[in-house]
């Protein structure tokens, strides 16, 4: 089963949004409607979004706000939040759905299978013993792809918690003998 070691390379996410000439990722960067673009989180500098047409349930993706082809351009803040949100999206898909296992990667450039070549992006795919056998198989019906919206519902809420751990953390730490005036 050809999809077992990189099941990011079926990569339709191209077709995630009706085409406009624009880039999927930008659009859903750009847009104020999370749930009709299925964007789970917004970074800083990333967002993390659904796979409309995942591999397993909970497929996301997590993509830089600038357009960017090549990770290679990524500068030292983008680097560390994409390492701290691969590892917030293994804490939500652990919590939400018990995988037995991850598969995550990326295609850079259209030859090695990128489905958007200009826009870097991350998969991260839950993964379960035996999937392979029957994934292949609802993966192309529209059963699973309608799945996508309680996928929303049910990660959405876990990524909110996410966000609000990062801001407690980021919060500066209240001083004890503040002066009255
Ligand atoms: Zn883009």
């Amino acid at each position: 089963m050809r999809y077992i070691s990189a099941p990011w390379r079926a990569d339709y996410v191209c077709r995630a949004l009706p085409a406009k000439g624009g880039c999927v990722f930008c659009e859903a960067v750009k847009s104020r409607d999370d749930r009709a673009s299925a964007v789970l989180y917004r970074g800083r500098r990333h967002i993390v979004l659904l796979n409309r047409y995942p591999y397993t349930p909970g497929h996301v993706m997590i993509a830089p706000r600038r357009h960017v082809a090549d990770f290679v351009e990524a500068g030292a803040g983008e680097r560390a939040e994409l390492a701290d949100l691969f590892q917030a999206a293994l804490r939500v898909l652990g919590r939400a759905y018990a995988p037995h296992g991850f598969n995550a990667g990326m295609n850079i450039g259209a030859s090695a299978g990128a489905g958007v070549a200009g826009h870097y992006h991350l998969h991260v795919v839950p993964r379960w013993t035996g999937d392979s056998n029957f994934m292949p198989l609802i993966g192309a019906t529209k059963v699973f792809i309608e799945d996508l919206d309680q996928s929303y519902r049910k990660l959405r809420p876990l990524f909110d918690e996410e966000k609000r751990r990062r801001e407690r953390a980021g919060r500066p730490r209240r001083r004890a003998a503040a002066p009255s005036r």
